[in-house]
């Protein structure tokens, strides 16, 4: 489901998704820096974090990434589909997926298991050229991977399926679990777990092209973390993977907006929106804003979270809906068609995305991800 292009000059659509691709452009550079110039494999899977996948992806390159990578496979045959010519590595997958075309196509493929291996193998002789394939390391998610039990079979596994010329393993890589942490024990035993696998591979006689563990946090925080390539997804975006430690200089790259659909006057004591949990303390303006769960807008921010009207920070009041919420204005004057912020780099007072995820007690990811495919995506700084 790839996001049409947005009407840029559609500018009173109810609610937009402005998405700044220099931000995008700006933080991969910054990254590839902090990364002491190892090359960035960009993570635009889930329409980039909400951004728009081809898009950002396109952005990402131009910043300086010279790998793109997807959980699904599905999302690199739709970078494929558009163009797309950099290496993309797909990192999940299950039985019976469409192997054969992704490496008629050219796509990176993950292997942590033995069925992986052999499926991927046996579609490279399908598609009549060897699969480049990425062996991945459980080194202590307990997620996706081969654990140190397992690993030296699908190693093994690999190699004899490169000995027939089925596949090349291109990549060894691996993922932290608490990157985010900064000094959390797990970080080290990760670290050493890797430098194991890797060792193990390489005697068997694995040659990566690229061995590869950092995400966003780990390349801002662990140096060790680098090897050959660094995965950066959420930092791509502007925003930070370990808010206690600041910004990082990072800009957030998408500003959610929406125009004032209605304005009200109502009296003292009027209930506000399902449930009535909202009832205003006095004569007061509501202004309605047509952007609700059905657009990604949690629920759970009812009565909660903050957006900016008016130039004043204004709260949610009363349940979040599916199409739309209320804001109470008090005595300012307000139009229809008047601009509310609800999230974006903080520019004007308006909170970001971080600020909704603290306030609600999840992470920035999934504010900026469940975005819905309702709101149309309107690219800025091309
Ligand atoms: C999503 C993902 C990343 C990026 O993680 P961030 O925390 O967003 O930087 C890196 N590697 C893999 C395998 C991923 O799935």
């Amino acid at each position: 489901m790839a996001w049409e292009p947005a009407d840029v000059t559609n500018v009173n659509s109810p609610a937009q998704a402005r998405v700044d691709l220099q931000a995008i452009r700006d933080n991969v550079a910054l990254l590839r820096e902090r990364a002491g110039g190892t090359a960035v494999m960009a993570m635009v899977k889930a329409e980039a974090y909400g951004h728009g996948m081809v898009e950002a992806a396109a952005a990402a390159l131009s910043g300086g990434a010279t790998w793109l990578g997807v959980a699904k496979l599905s999302e690199g045959l739709l970078l494929r589909a558009a163009g797309v010519r950099a290496p993309v590595l797909v990192c999940v997958g299950v039985p019976g997926e469409p192997y054969a075309e992704a490496v008629t196509v050219g796509l990176d493929l993950t292997a942590g298991t033995l069925w992986q291996v052999e499926e991927i193998a046996a579609a490279a002789g399908t598609a009549g050229r060897p699969a480049r394939v990425h062996l991945k390391a459980d080194t202590g998610m307990s997620r996706g991977g081969a654990g140190p039990s397992d690993w030296p079979a699908v190693v093994d596994a690999a190699l004899a399926a490169q000995a027939e010329g089925l596949i090349d393993v291109v990549g060894i890589y691996s993922h932290f679990a608490c990157a985010d942490a900064p000094g959390d024990p797990s970080i080290a035993r990760q670290l050493g777990v890797f430098k194991e696998a890797v060792e193990l591979a390489e005697k068997a006689g694995v040659r990566p092209e690229v061995r590869h563990l950092a995400n966003s946090a780990a390349i801002l925080t662990l140096p060790e973390a680098r090897y050959d390539l660094v995965r950066p997804g959420i930092a791509a975006y502007g925003l930070s993977p370990v808010p206690e430690l600041g910004a990082f200089g990072l800009r957030p790259a998408m500003t959610l907006t929406a125009a004032v659909a209605a304005v009200k006057r109502v009296a003292a004591g009027s209930g506000v929106s399902y449930g009535h949990t909202y009832v205003t303390p006095r004569e007061t303006t509501l202004a309605l804003v047509p952007a609700g769960y059905g657009d990604g807008v949690p629920r759970q921010g009812s009565n909660l979270l903050e957006v900016l009207a008016g130039g004043r920070r204004r709260r949610i009041a009363g349940r979040v809906c599916m199409d739309q919420f209320v804001i109470d204005m008090e005595d300012e004057a307000v139009s229809s068609g008047d601009e509310v912020i609800l999230f974006g780099p903080g520019d004007s007072g308006e909170p970001t995305a971080q600020d909704w995820a603290r306030a609600l007690g999840t992470i920035s990811y999934e504010i900026v991800t469940r975005i819905g495919s309702r709101v149309p995506r309107v690219y800025e700084g091309r």
